[in-house]
C-alpha cells in the first residue's frame, strides 16, 4: 500500500483520537497531515507536537494566539475560523480527508475536499443527512471514493465487496436500542441526560449519545444509508441487536444474507476506511464466542422512539426535509443537554419546527445552507 497523508477535520472528538490511534500503529503507512478541532486548544496542541502535521486550524477564533505561540517552534501553518477548514483541506498532499466533525458545520468542508479531488473517510454522517444527493453527485464527478466509517454503514460497505453486479433487495441497519431500549413513554418522559449520556456498548460524543438514546442516530442512519447505497426507502429496514456484535446485514435478491461482525470498537471501521481496500495485522482485542453465547433481535419501537419515524418520514417526503430534520435535532439536542427541554420534548421540538417550515423540493447546496441555519433559529425560538 502506497503511504498515505491523512487530514482529519475534528481530531479531538472521539472519532478523531481513535483515528490518531490507528495511524500511530501504522506509521509506514499513514501519516497526518492536518489536524482541526472547535475549542480545545490544549488537546489540539499536544496532538500536533506528536503527529507533526502541515497545519492545524482551531476554529475558535480566540484561541488562535494561543496555538500559534505553542507551534511556533515547529514548521506547522495555523489557521482558524470556519474558513480555515474549507482552506486546508486545499493542501496538495492530502490523500484522504477524514471527516470526524460533528453536525452540519461538517459539510462545507467535505464538498470543498471533494471538489479538491480528496477522497473522503466519513464520520460525519449529517453531511449527508443535509445533502446526500448533491455530494454523492460530486463524488461521481470529481471520481472521488467515498468511505463510510459509521459502523453500519462501513459494514455494508464490507458485504458488497465483490458484488458490483449485484443488486440488493434489503438492508438492516442493527441499533443497539441504547440506554432506554424496552421503555415505555412514562418512564421516557422523566430520564435525565446522564441517563442519556450513558451508553450500553459505546463511548462517543455527547451529540451522538443522545441521538443513541432518542434512535435519532438510527433515523440519521438510514438517510445516510439511501445516499450512500442508492437506495429507497422501503429497502433500508432497521433491527434492534442488543450485543452490537453485528454490525449490519445486506441481502441480495436470491434471500441470500450477509452480515459483518466483530467487537463494538471504532477503531475497526476507521482502519478499514483509512487503509481500503487492505485489511493490515493490527492487535485490537479478537472477539470471542464464549463472551456471547447468544444473539438476538428485537424490531424497533418507532410510537415510542418518534424520532426514528420522524426520520423516515423526512426521507420519504424528499427535498429539503431532511436538511430541517437534522437542523431541528441539533438545536433539540443542544437544548436538551442544557437542560431547557425533556427527552421527549426534543421530538416534539423537532415535529413543531418541521411544520413551521415551508418545505423546498429541489434545494441547492446554497439553499441547504441556508435552509440549516434557518431552521436552527425557528427551532430556537420554539425552546423559549
Ligand atoms: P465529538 O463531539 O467527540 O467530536 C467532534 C469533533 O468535531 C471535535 O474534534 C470538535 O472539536 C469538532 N467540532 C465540533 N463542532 C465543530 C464545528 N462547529 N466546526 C468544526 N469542528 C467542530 O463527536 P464524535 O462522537 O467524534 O462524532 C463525530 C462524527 O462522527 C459525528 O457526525 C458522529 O455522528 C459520527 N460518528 C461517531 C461515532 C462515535 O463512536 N463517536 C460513531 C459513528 C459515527
Ligand atoms: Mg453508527
Amino acid at each position: 500500500m502506497k503511504k498515505r497523508n491523512i487530514a482529519i477535520l475534528g481530531s479531538t472528538g472521539s472519532i478523531g483520537t481513535q483515528a490518531l490511534a490507528v495511524i500511530a500503529a501504522f506509521p509506514e503507512l499513514l501519516t497526518v497531515s492536518v489536524l482541526t478541532a472547535a475549542e480545545n486548544a490544549d488537546l489540539l496542541i499536544a496532538q500536533a507536537k506528536a503527529f507533526k502535521p502541515k497545519a492545524v486550524v482551531i476554529v475558535c477564533e480566540s484561541k488562535y494566539i494561543q496555538v500559534k505561540d505553542a507551534l511556533a517552534h515547529l514548521d506547522i501553518t495555523v489557521l482558524s475560523g470556519e474558513q480555515g477548514l474549507v482552506e486546508v483541506v486545499r493542501l496538495e498532499e492530502i490523500d484522504m480527508v477524514l471527516n470526524a466533525i460533528v453536525g452540519s458545520a461538517g459539510l462545507r468542508p467535505t464538498v470543498k475536499a471533494i471538489t479538491e479531488g480528496k477522497d473522503i473517510a466519513l464520520a460525519n454522517k449529517e453531511t449527508l443527512v443535509v445533502a446526500g444527493e448533491l455530494i454523492m453527485e460530486l463524488v461521481r464527478q470529481y471520481k472521488v471514493a467515498m468511505l463510510p466509517v459509521d459502523s453500519e454503514h462501513s459494514a455494508i460497505f464490507q458485504c458488497l465487496v465483490g458484488e458490483q453486479a449485484n443488486p440488493l433487495e434489503k438492508i438492516y441497519l442493527t441499533a443497539s436500542g441504547g440506554p432506554f431500549r424496552g421503555k415505555d413513554r412514562e418512564f421516557l418522559a422523566s430520564v435525565t441526560k446522564e441517563q442519556a449520556l450513558k451508553h450500553p456498548n459505546w463511548v462517543m460524543g455527547a451529540k451522538i449519545t443522545i441521538d443513541s438514546a432518542s434512535l435519532m442516530n438510527k433515523g440519521l442512519e438510514v438517510i445516510e444509508a439511501k445516499w450512500l447505497f442508492d437506495l429507497d426507502v422501503e429497502q433500508i429496514g432497521v433491527i434492534v441487536h442488543p450485543q452490537s456484535i453485528i454490525h449490519s446485514i445486506v441481502q441480495f435478491q436470491d434471500g441470500s444474507m450477509k452480515a459483518q461482525m466483530g467487537l463494538p470498537d471504532m477503531k475497526l471501521p476507521i482502519q478499514n476506511a483509512l487503509t481500503y481496500p487492505r485489511r493490515l495485522r493490527n492487535t485490537f482485542e479478537r472477539f470471542d464466542f464464549m463472551n456471547y453465547t447468544s444473539f438476538t433481535f428485537e424490531e424497533a419501537d418507532r410510537d415510542t422512539f418518534r424520532n426514528l419515524e420522524l426520520a423516515y418520514q423526512s426521507l420519504r417526503e424528499g427535498g429539503d426535509r431532511p436538511c430541517v430534520l437534522n437542523a431541528a435535532n441539533e438545536v433539540a439536542v443542544t437544548a436538551f443537554l442544557a437542560d431547557e427541554i425533556s427527552f421527549l420534548g426534543m421530538s416534539t421540538l423537532i415535529e413543531a419546527t418541521m411544520c413551521q417550515q415551508k418545505k423546498v423540493e429541489h434545494p441547492t447546496l446554497e439553499d441547504l445552507l441556508a435552509i440549516d441555519m434557518e431552521t436552527r433559529i425557528v427551532a430556537r425560538s420554539l425552546v423559549k
